[in-house]
């Protein structure tokens, strides 16, 4: 018998989530549950990605709040709510994170908080609270500042939806790092067989 103590398990890789028009449909400044609507095989895909291993870690810009439209607790309240309707399709989330700093700039690849997509923050928070593995971890989202926030961090990175495309990067370079593909089943799927390719 080996009387080695365990120490800590060794960080695992994650999918680091956006919330609108990536998970449920985009409401802008949603301000109410009851307007949650989870996006068709959104559900199904978390499962999937969760069983292969995978942690998953909603990351999600909601200047709602900094704009003073929505409080932290009103945000929270959503938040459980999502939580519930994912549950109810058997999923879960691994930790929540949101950043509530509203820009001054429209441009989405501009860096205005640490925390606010594109600025990879929230990715780095949750990698050193949870132990994740930043280089086999990804990043999906349906904005370029996912994307980037994603790359930021030094995971890999998913754009997604039905015209997604990646010519807004800065660095053309980048995209050998970045995939676009038309939902989250489709993401799920590409992150699948990248994880099971030896
Ligand atoms: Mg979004």
């Amino acid at each position: 018998m080996s009387t080695e103590s365990p120490g800590p398990p060794p960080p695992r890789p994650a999918v680091f989530l956006d919330r609108d028009d990536t998970l449920v449909a985009d409401v802008p400044y949603l301000t109410d549950p009851a307007g949650l609507r989870v996006l068709p095989g959104a559900a199904r895909a978390l499962v999937d990605l969760r069983r292969a291993g995978f942690a998953l870690v909603l990351t999600t810009n909601q200047s709602a709040v900094g704009r003073g439209l929505l409080t932290e607790d009103g945000l929270r309240a959503i938040h459980d709510e999502f939580e519930r309707l994912l549950a109810a399709e058997g999923a879960s989330l691994d930790a929540i994170y949101y950043c509530t700093h509203a820009p001054r700039a429209d441009d989405r690849t501009v860096v205005e908080h640490p925390d606010r997509k594109p600025a990879p923050g929230m990715l780095l928070r949750a990698a050193a609270d949870l132990g994740l593995d930043l280089p086999r971890s990804w990043m999906v989202g349906d904005r370029i500042s996912d994307v980037l926030a994603g790359l930021g961090a030094g995971c890999r990175s998913i754009l997604v939806g039905s015209n997604a495309t990646l010519d807004e990067l800065p660095k053309p370079a980048e995209g050998g790092r970045a995939f676009a593909v038309a939902d989250l089943a489709a993401a799920a799927a590409l992150i699948l067989a990248d994880s099971e390719t030896p």
